[in-house]
Formats: C-alpha cells, sequence, structure tokens
C-alpha cells in the first residue's frame, strides 16, 4: 500500500536535497521517487546526503514533464506554502489529506508533489494536480526546506496508514474506480473542445476552466461518470455539427 504512495520532485536545483529527501522517505516506508527534469542527478552530494537510503535513489525514475510523473495517479496533490490564486481543493492541514491518500492508495498509485526550492510550482504544474496541501507553519516565516517539507508530509501518509481501522485496510474491491490523472486530462481536453467549438469560452486561458477543474477534482467522479460525461459531450458536439451544418 505504501508501495502505491509516490513522492515527486519537481525541477529540484540542489541533489543535495534529492538524497535528504529520499531518506526523508525511507524512513518514513515510502520508496517511489520521481524526479521532474532535476538539475543534476545522479549526484555524489545527494548519493552522500541519502545515507541508508541509496536504494530510493537508485530505483528513482527520470522524467521531462510533470504528466508523465502522475498520469498514472487517481489523486495528486501538490505541496505549496503559499495559497495560491488556483481555485483547486485545498487541504489546510495534513492529516485529513494522508487520510484520503492512504485510502485511495489501496487502489491505484497516488502521488505528492514538491516543487523548486526557489519559486515552488508553476500554475501550469499545479493544473496536474487534483488537491493541494500546505503545512501550517510559521505565518510569518513559513516555507520549509524541501527535504523537510517532504519528511513532514512523509509522516502525516505513515500516521494515516498506521491509524487507519482494520476495515480500512481491506482492499475495497467493490468501490468504483477513480481515473487516473491521464484520463482526467482526456475529459478536461474533450471539454475544452466542446465549450470552445460551442462557443462557450470566449477568450484563451479562461480561469472558467480552472473552476470546472476545481468541481471536477471536489466531485471525484468515478472511471464510469467520467465515461457518461464524455458521452454527452460526444453527442451534444454532434448535434450542433448537425444544427449547424
Ligand atoms: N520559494 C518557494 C518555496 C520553495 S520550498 C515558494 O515560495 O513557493 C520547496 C518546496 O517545499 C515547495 O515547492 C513545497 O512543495 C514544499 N514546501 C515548503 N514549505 C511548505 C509548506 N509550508 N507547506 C507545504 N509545502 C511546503
Amino acid at each position: 500500500m505504501l508501495s502505491n504512495i509516490r513522492i515527486v520532485l519537481v525541477q529540484t536545483f540542489h541533489p543535495g536535497n534529492i538524497g535528504q529527501a529520499a531518506r526523508a522517505m525511507k524512513t518514513m516506508g515510502l520508496t517511489d521517487l520521481v524526479l521532474v527534469n532535476p538539475r543534476c542527478f545522479p549526484d555524489e552530494e545527494a548519493t552522500r546526503l541519502a545515507a541508508g537510503a541509496t536504494d530510493v535513489l537508485d530505483n528513482a525514475r527520470v522524467v521531462e514533464h510533470i504528466s508523465q510523473a502522475v498520469g498514472d495517479c487517481v489523486q495528486v496533490v501538490g505541496a505549496s506554502a503559499r495559497l495560491r490564486s488556483l481555485p483547486l481543493p485545498h487541504f489546510d492541514d495534513p492529516e485529513p489529506m494522508a487520510v484520503q491518500m492512504v485510502e485511495h492508495a489501496h487502489e491505484a498509485p497516488v502521488a505528492l508533489v514538491f516543487g523548486r526550492e526557489r519559486f515552488g510550482l508553476t500554475n501550469d504544474e499545479i493544473r496536474h494536480c487534483t488537491h493541494q496541501v500546505s503545512i501550517p507553519a510559521n505565518p510569518d516565516y513559513g516555507v520549509l526546506n524541501l527535504a523537510q517539507a517532504v519528511q513532514i508530509l512523509a509522516y502525516e501518509v505513515r500516521r494515516a496508514w498506521r491509524h487507519q481501522t482494520p476495515s480500512a485496510a481491506q482492499p475495497k474491491s467493490k468501490q468504483p474506480a477513480l481515473p487516473t490523472r491521464e484520463q482526467m486530462a482526456h475529459f478536461e481536453t474533450h471539454l475544452h473542445q466542446a465549450l470552445s467549438s460551442s462557443g462557450f469560452l470566449t477568450q484563451p486561458h479562461a480561469r472558467t476552466e480552472d473552476h470546472l477543474r476545481a468541481l471536477f477534482s471536489r466531485a471525484q467522479p468515478t472511471r464510469k461518470e467520467l465515461s457518461i460525461l464524455r458521452g454527452v459531450l460526444t453527442t451534444l458536439e454532434k448535434a450542433g455539427t448537425k444544427r449547424d451544418g
């Protein structure tokens, strides 16, 4: 189950932070590390600071874009110190986030995504997330070092995993499957096409799409519900084409 909880580090600048993050993960029983475009990896400093967790580094996957890191995940939580203007569902307390994540991780991979040391995650990267989380630190000085933020959230996940009720720990085979981020992205593209061709979306980059994305993140539709929605879009598109033609 913990093997389904992935840590994603986006464009980490200092390789030492990657090593320390690997160590933080292993102390909490997490093993799946994905690095998006790291500045320097593999690296001696990363290996040195990973201490006994070099196996986590050895097994880490390096990808070029965040979509490749989270495509198969059913929940993707972006960690940021500051609340962004994006209307994505936000946990201002890591505990309920960890409980939900552990529940989903019984079925499929989930991910916690961490940003760059200098400027965190971009809005475009946050758009690949389903939720956001902040560690409620000192409001006057609340930005943690990257690996320490990984440590705290990995600890919360471990705590939620240890405290889950025995029934929650059973695989819930009857629970309807949630779509992966990749399936959600196909739906978002389809919705975008339908909204543009129908004339509903008139400006590029309309905030409307961010609000719709937030709505679907909150609602957490099942795969079945998402496929019904796609069927609705296809039928409406055909009806629109007939009318116009
Ligand atoms: N200067 C950046 C923060 C970089 S810290 C900014 O202002 O956004 C590097 C990463 O650590 C962040 O992208 C975030 O993923 C994580 N992090 C640091 N402090 C955090 C906090 N209080 N809550 C959640 N994540 C935090």
